[in-house]
């Protein structure tokens, strides 16, 4: 029995509905699947009324972005209570922050004599919330590239010309922002983190002082290899695993809700140790 908890709809850079993804989630036989869109719970609401419809148990979440060693760092927030007002108000600056980067990435943009309007990007978007998923896609319709991923190896990837970093919270901010709605911090795909051969066990130990409680052990594009590491690191720090598959639809055309790659199997025993370190007991 498999669960997957991470995966995006059209409220943030994935191409799917939350009601598809609730579908797709008994497709794939899970048994429960989490909505864990960038900066945003407003997928949540039309997801978590698909309940009645489905057999998969549908969860909440968000994924949020840190500066951790001066790179960018993914945190899941599992288990939030949707219903928290002063959480909601705090996505509401981030997603504020996220326009601002969004504004000042355009100019860069222009600078480097790729201009596109905000109004290009957002004919790539299904929501308000954009993302750079969305600017590759207007910079390959405008011609500046051929194709969508050539703009991060070129133009908007992190470490290219006409990235700007949005301002990021501390890894012990979203944390405790996380934990204060009820929800367990996660750190997601720690094998994505700067590059193959950082050594993890430091810095995650100084991530769990600062708050996170698990991480991702189990992840879409892991290798066995990585899988392996990181549940034998949670395990020995305490902290707990989690795992998902970061299903984007089209955006990311290599990976399937659950599947990952191919050969994602995250266990649903995972789930009752995450539930045990929720805040507030379940809503919905
Ligand atoms: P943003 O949150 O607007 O900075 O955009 C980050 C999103 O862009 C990530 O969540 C990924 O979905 C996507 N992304 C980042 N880097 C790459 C890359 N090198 N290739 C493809 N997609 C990427
Ligand atoms: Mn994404
Ligand atoms: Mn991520
Ligand atoms: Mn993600």
């Amino acid at each position: 029995m498999v669960i997957d908890l991470h995966c995006h709809s059209l409220h943030s850079d994935g191409t799917d509905t939350p009601e598809r993804l609730a579908l797709l989630g008994d497709e794939a036989r899970l048994t429960a699947l989490c909505l864990t869109d960038h900066d945003t719970l407003g997928g949540i609401p039309a997801f978590l009324a698909m309940q009645p419809q489905v057999k998969v148990r549908l969860l909440v979440g968000t994924e949020i972005s840190c500066r951790f060693l001066g790179r960018s760092l993914h945190v899941l927030g599992l288990l939030v209570n949707p219903l928290d007002l002063q959480f909601q108000a705090r996505l509401e600056e981030l997603r504020g922050r996220r326009e601002e980067r969004n504004h000042r990435m355009l100019l860069r943009l222009a600078e480097l004599g790729c201009p596109i309007t905000r109004e290009d990007v957002q004919d790539h978007a299904d929501s308000p919330l954009l993302s750079r998923v969305h600017f590759a896609l207007a910079l390959a319709a405008k011609g500046f590239v051929r194709r969508a991923p050539e703009a991060f190896e070129r133009l908007i990837g992190d470490d290219c010309p006409g990235f700007v970093p949005r301002q990021e919270l501390s890894p012990s901010e979203a944390s405790l922002w996380i934990r204060e709605a009820g929800g367990v911090p996660v750190v997601a795909h720690p094998g994505r983190f700067g590059g193959g051969s950082f050594r993890w066990d430091e810095a995650m130990a100084d991530l769990q002082r600062q708050g996170l409680e698990g991480l991702e052990g189990y992840y879409g594009e892991y290798r066995a290899a990585e899988q392996k590491y990181f549940v034998a690191l949670a395990a020995r720090l305490g902290m707990v695993v989690t795992g998902g598959s970061d299903y984007h639809g089209s955006h990311k055309p290599g990976l399937r809700l659950g599947r990952g790659a191919g050969g994602l199997k995250v266990p649903d025993e995972l789930l009752g140790r995450l539930e045990a370190q929720q805040r507030f007991g379940s809503y919905s």
